[in-house]
């Protein structure tokens, strides 16, 4: 083996960095993109400036060392790939005229989707029917700095339970969409609640959601009976007390795993998977000790699972970041491949991404961090195993890909 440039006699970091990165306590840096995929070099100061700078190859160990000090941001332009395709898939378009609160009032049912409208809640298979009204307590003022109280509609997979929620709020109900009763009132108390969405997700006929800022609790659906008992407060069991606001939850497609989205005070963002299989098993602790993802500048930023074992997060770089995608490998937190381009709403399907981008919904795969297609013009804001639904000037809109 020859020494690298750097002066080690080490593996080569496949990067670069300047001739001031290359000594304990270095200046702090920028990640300067060269163009290829999402690869960077790190360059300080007065290096990124220059029009010529002086560039070594580094050793791993040197560009890792540099790379503790890349708080100045980025420089350059990530390589977006590109490889859009014709999707093909299957159409329909139907008149509807209802109207979601919101973009986060339409979820699915089995066969069709749920509303959630001025007039309550409203199922859509096909023909617009009438389940029940929303009555949820007035929300308090925030607090302190967030957003403001949202409406959010969620749905249990077999269609059988409702939770509409208030994002960036503290109320919510769990409604039995047979009967149109609400067998569960979901309170997760006034702490902050404005600087996250409603943590709740259905798991077959368990519904997990927040009862407390740093507290996930389980219920049978259809009883609201609690599950989760356990004792996690700071004075009555310090070994378990968990320092969290815990933000949107994301069921793994096998509903073994929870990605919550979430914040600790400084304020930083931490996605955290969650074992509910160990948990709902008996492990009563398990969502006091979640896996922690990344250590990020922002938290509510669109997430998804690419398959039960990868999580897709949206953004590059956990400090002032770039467009992209983060991918994690869901046991181990560990990040396992990085891609540029994707920003919006974001679903996993198949082991690909769709986003709903400003121009239309996006098809990236993440297996090479290729755009794949791009359906101009349409924006959905549901999806169902594959068919995703728009739903706005009284007109239904569903696309659900070639198989
Ligand atoms: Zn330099
Ligand atoms: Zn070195």
């Amino acid at each position: 083996m020859k020494a690298l440039p750097c002066g080690h006699l080490a593996p080569a970091a496949g990067a670069r960095v300047c001739a001031h990165l290359t000594t304990d306590n270095g200046p702090d840096c920028f990640r300067v993109l060269t163009g290829v995929a999402t690869r960077y070099d790190l360059l300080c100061k007065s290096c990124a400036d220059a029009d010529a700078p002086e560039l070594l190859d580094a050793c791993a160990g040197c560009f890792q060392r540099a790379e503790g000090g890349a708080d100045l941001g980025w420089r350059g332009s990530p390589e977006i790939l590109r490889r859009d395709r014709d999707l093909g898939g299957a159409w329909t378009t139907t008149a509807c005229p209802v109207t979601p609160l919101n973009d986060r009032c339409l979820a699915a049912l089995p066969a069709g989707w749920l509303a959630w409208t001025a007039d309550g809640l409203v199922a859509l298979d096909p023909e617009p029917r009438h389940i029940s009204v929303v009555d949820l307590p007035p929300e308090s003022p925030p607090t302190g700095p967030g957003e403001a109280p949202e409406p959010a509609l969620h749905t249990a997979a077999d269609g059988r339970f409702a939770a509409a929620v208030t994002d960036y709020g503290r109320h919510g109900v769990v409604v039995d969409l047979a009967s149109g009763a609400a067998p569960l009132a979901l309170d997760r108390q006034g702490y902050h609640p404005q600087t996250v969405r409603f943590p709740v997700a259905f798991l077959g006929s368990v519904v997990v959601a927040a009862t407390d800022w740093n507290r996930l609790d389980a219920f049978e659906a259809a009883t609201g009976r609690l599950l989760t008992e356990r004792v996690t407060s700071r004075e009555e069991n310090r070994e378990h007390y968990l320092d969290y606001f815990f933000g949107a939850l994301l069921p793994s497609p096998s509903g073994r795993f929870l990605l919550a989205d979430g914040w600790v005070w400084q304020p930083e963002g931490i996605p955290l998977v969650l074992d509910c299989a160990t948990w709902l098993a008996g492990d009563r602790h398990a969502p006091e000790h979640g896996q922690a993802l990344a250590f990020r500048d922002s938290w509510d930023v669109p997430m998804a699972w690419v398959d039960d074992e990868t999580v897709a997060l949206q953004q590059i770089g956990d400090d002032l970041p770039i467009d992209g995608i983060q991918l994690h490998d869901a046991r181990t937190g560990r990040r396992t491949g990085m891609f540029a381009g994707p920003a919006g709403r974001m679903w996993g399907h198949g082991g690909l991404l769709y986003v709903a981008a400003e121009t239309g919904l996006e098809v990236w795969d993440p297996a090479d961090g290729a755009r794949v297609g791009l359906l101009e013009g349409f924006t959905p804001i549901a999806h169902r195993d594959g068919t995703f639904a728009e739903l706005r000037d009284d007109q239904l809109r569903t696309w659900t890909p070639a198989a």
